[in-house]
C-alpha cells in the first residue's frame, strides 16, 4: 500500500477540563497526498484547530494513528516531535502578527527564523528575497509592518512560515480577518506555493467558497470527517468580451459528498435529521435511486429506569440500579403522537 503524506486513522483527542472530558476529535479518518492544497471547513468547535495542532506537532492525540511524512506523531518522543515541528512545519495564524515582529521590516522578519536555525550571510538574504518574491512582495521587502496592508502582512507571515523550508504548511483561518478581495490574494499565494514548491498545505476556513481556491475541501463535524467537496466537472464556455475578442471561461461545478467510512458509517447533517425528525433510530429503504433514510416507523423504543419502590408514586420516577427497569415504548399512530408505557421485568 502506498503511504500518503498525511494519514490519520481513528484519531481521537480528549481534553480534560476540570475533571470533565471534552471529546474534540472522535475517530477522524483523513488522508492527504504530498503537494495537495486542501481546505478544511467546519463549524466553530468542530475540531479544526485541534487537528491542525496535532498535525503540526503542537499537541498530541489521545488515541488512533497519525503519520505525517513517515513520522509517527503519536509515538515519537518529545525531543523528536519538537524537531519535527521546527523543521517540517510552517504555521500561519489568523492574526498575522503572531508570526511577525512589528519593529522589523518584511525581509528581516523572514530572515529571523533562519538566524535562529543557524542559516547565515548571503544564503539567508538570498532565500528571504526568494520567498518574498514567491508571495509577491519583492517591492515591499524593506517596508515595516505598519506600512503594509493586512493582506500584505499575512503574505509576509506566509513567507516567515516558509523560512525553514517546511514540507507541511498549516494555515488556521488565515483569511479570518481580511475582506474577500484580500482573501483571494492570500489563496492565490497558497496556490503558487503548492504549484512551485510542491508544499502540502492545509487551510482552515469558515468560508465555503474556499472550494474554488483549493484542490479539495474536507468538512469536519463533531470531530469527524463528514464531507468532501469535489470539483466535479470543468466546462469551457466561450464568452465574448467588450472588444469583440473571445475568451474561454472555465466553469467548475462542486458537489458536497458525505464521507462513508470503512465500517459503512456516514455522518448525516444535523439539520437534515431535524427536518425529518429522525432521532435514535432510522429505517433504511432500498429504492430505485439508492438508499433512503426514513424516520423509524411507528415504534421507537427507549430504555428508561423507573422507581418501583413505595415512594415511587406513579411509578415513573427515575431510579438507579437494574431492578424494576421498564421499557418505555413511544408509539406513533397515524393520527399523531401519543405515549404508551409498558412495564417489562428486567432480570
Ligand atoms: P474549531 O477550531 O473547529 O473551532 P477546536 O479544535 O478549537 O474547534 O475545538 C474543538 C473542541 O475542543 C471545542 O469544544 C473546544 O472547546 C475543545 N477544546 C479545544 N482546545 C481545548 C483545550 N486546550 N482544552 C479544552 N478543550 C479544548
Ligand atoms: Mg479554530
Amino acid at each position: 500500500m502506498t503511504e500518503h503524506f498525511i494519514q490519520c486513522e481513528n484519531l481521537v483527542k480528549i481534553f480534560q477540563v476540570a475533571g470533565i472530558e471534552m471529546i474534540a476529535l472522535q475517530g477522524l479518518n483523513l488522508t492527504i497526498d504530498k503537494g495537495e492544497l486542501v481546505g478544511l471547513i467546519g463549524a466553530s468547535g468542530s475540531g479544526k484547530s485541534t487537528l491542525m495542532n496535532i498535525l503540526g506537532g503542537l499537541d498530541r492525540p489521545t488515541a488512533g494513528k497519525i503519520r505525517v511524512d513517515g513520522n509517527d506523531l503519536l509515538k515519537m518522543p518529545d525531543n523528536q516531535l519538537n524537531k519535527y515541528r521546527r523543521e517540517k512545519v510552517g504555521f500561519v495564524w489568523q492574526q498575522s502578527t503572531r508570526n511577525l515582529v512589528p519593529y522589523l521590516n518584511a525581509i528581516r522578519n523572514v530572515m529571523l527564523p533562519m538566524t535562529l536555525n543557524g542559516v547565515t550571510g548571503k544564503e539567508k538574504q538570498r532565500r528571504a528575497e526568494e520567498l518574498l518574491d514567491i508571495v509577491g512582495l519583492s517591492q515591499r521587502k524593506n517596508h515595516h509592518l505598519p506600512e503594509l496592508s493586512g493582506g500584505e502582512q499575512q503574505r509576509v507571515a506566509i513567507a516567515v512560515a516558509l523560512a525553514n523550508n517546511p514540507t507541511l504548511l498549516l494555515a488556521d483561518e488565515p483569511t479570518g480577518e481580511v475582506d474577500s478581495a484580500t482573501a483571494k490574494t492570500i489563496y492565490r499565494t497558497f496556490q503558487t506555493l503548492s504549484r512551485e514548491l510542491n508544499i502540502t498545505t492545509l487551510i482552515v476556513s469558515h468560508d465555503r467558497t474556499i472550494s474554488k481556491h483549493v484542490d479539495r475541501v474536507v468538512g469536519i463535524r463533531d470531530g469527524m470527517l463528514a464531507s468532501e467537496t469535489i470539483r466535479q466537472m470543468v466546462d469551457s464556455s466561450p464568452t465574448t468580451n467588450s472588444d469583440g475578442s473571445v475568451t474561454e471561461e472555465e466553469e467548475h461545478k462542486y458537489a458536497e459528498l458525505v464521507v462513508l467510512d470503512k465500517a459503512g458509517r456516514i455522518h448525516v447533517p444535523h439539520e437534515y435529521l431535524e427536518q425529518f425528525d429522525i432521532r435514535g433510530h432510522a429505517q433504511l429503504e432500498i429504492t430505485e435511486d439508492g438508499i433512503l433514510i426514513r424516520q423509524a416507523a411507528q415504534t421507537v423504543t427507549e430504555q428508561v429506569q423507573v422507581e418501583s419502590g413505595e415512594g415511587g408514586g406513579n411509578g415513573m420516577m427515575p431510579r438507579m440500579g437494574h431492578a424494576g427497569a421498564i421499557t418505555v415504548k413511544r408509539e406513533k399512530s397515524k393520527g399523531g403522537l401519543f405515549n404508551r408505557f409498558r412495564r417489562n421485568k428486567e432480570e
